[in-house]
Order: C-alpha cells, then sequence, then structure tokens
C-alpha cells in the first residue's frame, strides 16, 4: 500500500483531479493556481490556501503576521493569473482557550493584507480545532482586460524571468528557528507582498505567454511551468539576483544564499515565460511601471524536460507536503 509519503503532495493532487469530473464553463480545473470559470460575462478566478500552526508557521509567529500571509498567499494565486482579487472566505479553526483579543489581531493581519489588493471578507466558517490555529483562505477575483495566464503556454526558447528577489522568506525562516537577528528577512517570511497590479500588467502583454507564483520555490515552480508546456527549463544560477540582506545574513551564518533562492518557497514573487524577441522590450516597460527588480533567469528548451541549473538535472528542490519531514515548517 502507498502512503501519502510515497506519492507525495503533487502526486495525490493528481490522483484526486483524475476523479474530478470536468463541466461546461470550466476553462481550468485543478492543476493551475487558480480555477477559471466562466460566469454569465466574466471570467472568474477561485483559489483557497491553507495556513496550519506548527505547518505553513512557527508557534508564536505574531497574530497579525499569520493573518497577513495567509490572505497573500491566496490572493497570490489570484495574481499569479493575472486577475484581480475581489472577494475573500476565511474559515478558522482555534482551540476553545485561544483569546478573542489574539484572533481579532489574527484579523487585523487579514484584513490588511485584502486592503492593500481591494479584496473584501465576505464571509467563512468556524470551528473548534483539537490543537494549534489553521485558517482556509479562499480568494475569488476576475479576469481584468479579457486575457488571464496560466501555467500553460510557455515556448521554446521563451526566457524564464522572476520578479523581486527570491529567498528571503526562506532566509527569515532560517533566522527564526535558529535564534538569529535578521529583521528584514524576518519581516519578508511575515508579510510577503503578492505582486497583483504586476501580475495584470503582465498578463495585458501578449509576450507574455505562461505565469505562476513562487510559493514552493523558483526551481519547483519554474518545473510546473516546464512540465505544463511539455518543455525543459534550464535556470542559470548567477542570473538570480542577490539581495544584499540575504547575501550578508548568508556569510554570517555560513549558508548557501543560493539555496533559499532556489529552493526556498512563499516569497509569492512571479516567475513567467516571455517571448525571446520581445523579452528586453516587456522588462524595460515593466521596470518603467514598476519599481522592483525582473530579471531573466532561464531559457524553455523542446530538447529535454524538467528542470536543470546550469544545465545539471535537478532531482528535488522545492516543497512537498508529504515529503518533506514533520518538523519543517513551509507552504502551501
Ligand atoms: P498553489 O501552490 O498555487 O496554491 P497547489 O500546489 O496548492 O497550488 O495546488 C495545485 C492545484 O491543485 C490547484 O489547481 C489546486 O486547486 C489543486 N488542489 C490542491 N489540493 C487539492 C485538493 N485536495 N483537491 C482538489 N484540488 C486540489
Ligand atoms: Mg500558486
Amino acid at each position: 500500500m502507498s502512503t501519502l509519503h510515497d506519492v507525495g503532495e503533487f502526486g495525490l493532487i493528481a490522483r484526486i483531479a483524475k476523479m474530478a469530473a470536468s463541466a461546461p464553463h470550466v476553462i481550468e480545473g485543478i492543476g493551475d493556481d487558480c480555477a477559471v470559470l466562466r460566469f454569465n460575462t466574466h471570467t472568474l478566478l477561485v483559489s483557497c490556501d491553507l495556513s496550519i500552526e506548527g505547518v505553513h508557521f512557527l508557534p508564536g509567529t505574531p497574530p497579525e503576521a499569520i493573518g497577513w500571509k495567509s490572505a497573500a498567499s491566496s490572493l497570490s494565486d489570484i495574481a499569479a493569473m493575472g486577475g484581480a482579487p475581489s472577494f475573500v472566505l476565511v474559515s478558522l479553526a482555534c482551540p476553545p482557550d485561544c483569546e478573542v483579543a489574539y484572533i481579532e489581531r489574527v484579523y487585523d493581519g487579514l484584513l490588511d493584507a485584502l486592503a492593500q489588493s481591494g479584496a473584501v471578507l465576505v464571509g467563512g466558517d468556524t470551528s473548534r480545532s483539537p490543537a494549534g490555529l489553521m485558517l482556509d483562505v479562499t480568494s475569488i477575483g476576475e479576469v481584468v482586460g479579457g486575457r488571464c495566464l496560466t501555467r500553460k503556454g510557455a515556448r521554446p526558447g521563451d526566457r524564464l524571468v522572476t520578479t523581486g528577489h527570491l529567498g528571503l522568506s526562506a532566509a527569515g525562516l532560517h533566522a527564526l528557528e535558529n535564534g538569529h537577528e535578521a529583521p528584514a528577512l524576518v519581516h519578508a517570511h511575515y508579510e510577503p507582498t503578492p505582486r497583483v497590479s504586476e501580475g495584470q500588467w503582465l498578463a495585458s502583454r501578449t509576450e507574455v505567454h505562461a505565469m505562476i507564483d513562487i510559493s514552493d520555490g523558483l526551481a519547483q515552480d519554474a518545473g510546473h511551468l516546464a512540465d505544463a508546456g511539455r518543455l525543459g527549463v534550464d535556470i542559470a544560477r548567477a542570473s538570480v539576483p542577490l539581495d544584499p540582506g540575504l547575501a550578508a545574513y548568508s556569510e554570517v551564518h555560513a549558508c548557501d544564499p543560493y539555496a533559499f533562492m532556489l529552493g526556498g518557497g512563499e516569497d509569492y514573487e512571479l516567475a513567467f515565460a516571455v517571448d525571446e524577441a520581445a523579452c528586453d522590450d516587456v522588462l524595460a516597460a515593466f521596470r518603467r511601471e514598476f519599481h522592483i527588480p525582473v530579471s531573466v533567469v532561464g531559457v524553455f528548451n523542446d530538447t529535454w524536460h524538467g528542470v536543470r541549473v546550469d544545465g545539471e538535472p535537478l532531482s528535488s528542490g522545492g516543497f512537498d507536503h508529504f515529503k518533506q519531514d514533520e518538523t519543517t515548517t513551509g507552504n502551501p
């Protein structure tokens, strides 16, 4: 009998997807960042994300950060399709001895994240939990400008491009777990910014062919883009921009910053495939619009499948809920 540890998170999802029936009006079902649903004249985007104490966040995390991050991770899936988030529902489970003021602080953080993305809380569900806090945030958004980006669509020769700096959240978690002082990295771990405006702008550019948000690590999420397009992607390590704060932290604590940047998740930056010939123009226009880094970090090809870093095949390098050891605090 195989266990979830054997098949892994993605093996389980693939099995569930085979069991699920398709239906009219379902443009994208299981397998992308959001379900894409035709609803009268609108195209809806829907995604949910779980946050569980001891799995997604450490016990002792400031409650505002728990709320912010659980909302951000869900909103980021709308951003990944280039959509506009509108409505959010929250299912909450907590032990009965939990202080009311603590839960109110969780909601302060959650509502701050929603306000920043223009979404409103419209419902949810509440239950006791046997231990620890659990939140499940469902985001509903819509496609703007008639076009959304899915994970599928990268073409051979397309450039793999990322927004922002990667690895900060994973390094922040490392700092928390090891009792190191690193306020900027811890902040990146607690309050990631979903790239909602950037995602919408990218979806409006037809030279951008596919997109995903980086929740499980660049290597793994770039692999999802490659798999969806039946392509391979080669990441050039040296082209992934190294944040100076992460470089300094890694030096002081003898860590490999590239392990955080390629394998660490939860930065909620965007990774997308751009037409080779248009790439310079698209990136220059992006830089005029937004004041965050945007970097070419790899190339898609149709000669092999999967992910390579500097030409070397990568066996693993991202988060899997069932393959990780039990004490690891990770991402959705
Ligand atoms: P993300 O990291 O973008 O949140 P996931 O890896 O969690 O995406 O999920 C990948 C896809 O699988 C999504 O389409 C999601 O809706 C679907 N999925 C995940 N878990 C389940 C489940 N238990 N039942 C049905 N679909 C699921
Ligand atoms: Mg996602």
